[in-house]
């Protein structure tokens, strides 16, 4: 696990969040909905769960309040819920007949360990916006192109209330080591890990590898 342990992540926060069995049952089904490539609203998930709506908006407003997942202003859409992003980001994962948008790099590289499916990504090199694409099964990577990306992952946050507004938007791919370090130069010098694909693959696995499983069976 090459994240420092002052890191809380997602998973970090869903232990200590100690969800009730309606809260679990309501934030695995948000990520089996966005798994699809649909977008979760207090409709669909009244519909899907069998729950009245109102039940459903309350639970979704403390699942946010956790960070657990992002509503829009009204409370009724999921804009977000960790790895995966209704908004189109620059990490596009493809599943088997589908498409899903990622918060970052290593949510995207968390995947396939969390669906239990083979997925190819394809982003950019945060630098020079070259394509990035690579292609993992739950156990490991299997290819990838540039052969030297890396990750960056900040350690500092920004004044948002969710991570997926302050850190995921920096947690890039980048083509090489020396693409990286120019962004850095350009960008003041951020605080932060430089990660090979390897360890990003290997945090993603860790950190969302578990995150479909029922509260009590974590
Ligand atoms: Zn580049």
């Amino acid at each position: 696990m090459p994240l420092p342990d002052g890191i809380r992540t997602v998973a970090d926060r869903l232990r200590a969040a100690r969800l009730n069995a309606q809260e679990d049952r309501i934030r695995r089904r948000v990520l089996s909905i966005l798994a699809l490539g649909v977008t979760p609203t207090v409709s669909i998930l009244a519909e899907r769960c069998e729950i009245p709506s109102d039940p459903i908006r309350e639970i979704l407003g403390r699942l946010a309040a956790m960070d657990l997942l992002v509503v829009d202003a009204t409370g009724e859409i999921v804009l977000a819920a960790y790895p995966f992003s209704s908004i189109p980001t620059p990490h596009r994962v493809h599943l088997g007949g589908r498409e899903v948008f990622a918060l970052c790099a290593v949510d995207a590289l968390g995947i396939t360990a969390m669906l239990n499916e083979d997925t190819r990504i394809s982003s950019r090199c945060a630098h020079c916006g070259s394509p990035v694409e690579i292609q993992a099964r739950p156990e490991q990577l299997t290819r990838h192109l540039p052969s030297e990306i890396v990750v960056w992952f900040p350690t500092s946050e920004g004044d948002y209330c969710s991570v997926a507004e302050s850190r995921c938007p920096n947690i890039s791919f980048f083509c090489t080591s020396d693409h990286l370090e120019t962004w850095r130069k350009v960008n003041g010098q951020p605080p932060g890990l430089v990660l090979s694909l390897l360890e990003a693959f290997e945090a993603g696995r860790e950190i969302f590898g578990s995150l479909l499983a029922e509260a009590n069976a974590r």
